[in-house]
């Protein structure tokens, strides 16, 4: 008997395991800005200065009036020096120049910049070339940010293009969502550290290194745990420590419906399950829940399975618990070769992506099938997204790619 949703398609699942991951936001923290690069943003951010602050050069060279050209080259009388970092108070007279450098603030009535290398300097005379523009060589005040223009917004990812951004209108801190604390388990009694040596019936904990991968290249810093022996008391021990510890809990392994996989039933009677086994492959037994104040996501023993569902739902579900409102990036390739999918159920095809010769992006699917082939998945650089039901594409057919 169970209580909660079992064999959900796909996007039925992941709709739920979002909505679930919106009720428990994690709360919002200032940082100071050096701090905030791969956070996700909590605020608004309206610029309250423009950018540039203010008109000024952007070349070293010299400054005037462009209505005192006049043919192919003018000499203009040098009236001083406008360095970068110094207030912009000189005016030119007619017929006067200043010498300017990059980022230097614009003489009053000067509207246009000679670079340098294309002037001669004549004692206090300079000789400009006549075909300057207008305008020529000037960064305007406002002309890539406006005052009160919204320049970031809430549940934004900050790179660090952004942060330097909040940086150039002065922004010393921002509000940001904190990062969620992740415990990382691996279970099976079969399963051995590396550098140890294995006895018959046993392999080396490989998904340990595979989680721990995943979740520090997006950001976290993941805690292991020790390895936990197919015990279901053991399994309820550890579970229920890292629920009043961490925020999410991820175990690899021990959720299907064998003898030996306790979890669905520890997770069932101490916790809550909000969703087990989606129709996904691989990844089909997927288990989601959550346990005192943790969320908990089980995901599949095979290392397939543990990529293509960590790169779904667990990303889903960290992004949703620091409300990050800006989707991950998903890319559209054509096959190279013919693919054919028979079953039912969504597949993530192990693939390489490379930039092809006509422009688009090609994708090869990898021929081994086998959520245990590590190696395939070693081999390849992207998810081939298939979607439910009998698929037959040619080659040359576009199809949903998530980039490893
Ligand atoms: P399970 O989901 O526990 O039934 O495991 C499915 C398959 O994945 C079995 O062949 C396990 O031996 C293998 N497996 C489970 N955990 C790991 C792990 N941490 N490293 C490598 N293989 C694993
Ligand atoms: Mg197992």
């Amino acid at each position: 008997m169970t209580d909660f949703p079992t064999g959900l398609l796909f996007d039925d699942a992941m709709a739920l395991l979002r909505e679930t991951a919106a009720q428990r936001r994690l709360e919002a923290e200032y940082l100071a800005l050096p701090r905030c690069h791969g956070r996700v943003l909590a605020q608004d951010v309206d610029a309250s200065m423009p950018l540039p602050p203010f008109d000024n050069s952007a070349m070293d060279g010299f400054a005037f009036r462009h209505v005192d050209l006049a043919g192919d080259e003018t000499t203009l009388r040098l009236a001083g020096e406008q360095f970068a970092g110094i207030a912009g108070n000189a005016a030119l007279q007619p017929g006067e120049c200043m010498r300017i450098t990059t980022g230097a603030p614009m003489p009053a009535n000067a509207d246009t910049v000679a670079i340098k290398e294309n002037c001669r300097v004549d004692g206090t005379n300079v000789i400009v070339p006549g075909a300057t523009q207008a305008g020529a060589n000037v960064r305007r005040a406002g002309e890539d940010v406006r005052i009160g223009d919204r320049v970031l917004e809430t549940g934004s990812l900050l790179t660090p293009t952004r942060v330097s951004l909040a940086a150039s209108l002065g922004l010393a801190s921002l509000r940001v969502a904190r990062k969620p604390t992740v415990a990382v388990f691996t279970t099976g009694d079969e399963l051995v550290e590396p550098g140890m040596p294995l006895a018959p019936g046993q392999i080396y904990d490989s998904n340990r290194d595979l989680l721990m991968g995943l979740l520090r290249a997006d950001g976290l810093e993941p805690t292991a745990w020790p390895r936990l022996p197919d015990d279901p008391r053991q399994v309820e021990i550890a579970l229920r420590d890292a629920g009043c510890a961490f925020d999410l809990i991820i175990t690899a392994g021990g959720v299907s419906a064998g003898e030996k996989d306790h979890l669905p039933g520890v997770l069932a009677q101490f916790g809550r399950t909000h969703f087990w086994k989606v129709k996904m492959k691989p990844g089909m037994p997927l288990l989601f829940g959550s346990l005192d104040q943790a969320h908990v996501l089980g995901l599949p023993g095979n290392p397939v399975s543990v990529l293509a569902t960590y790169l779904t739902f667990g990303r889903a579900l960290i992004d949703g618990m620091q409300g990050r409102l800006e989707p991950r990036q998903t890319w559209q390739a054509q096959l190279v070769a013919p693919l054919d999918k028979p079953h039912a159920r969504r597949e993530f095809v192990r693939g390489h992506l490379s930039s092809g010769r006509n422009g688009a992006l090609h994708v090869e699917a990898n021929a081994a099938t086998g959520s245990h082939r590590l190696r395939a998945a070693a081999d390849s650089n992207a998810l081939i997204v298939v979607p439910e039901g009998a698929q037959r594409y040619a080659a040359g057919a576009v199809v949903e790619v998530i980039p490893l």
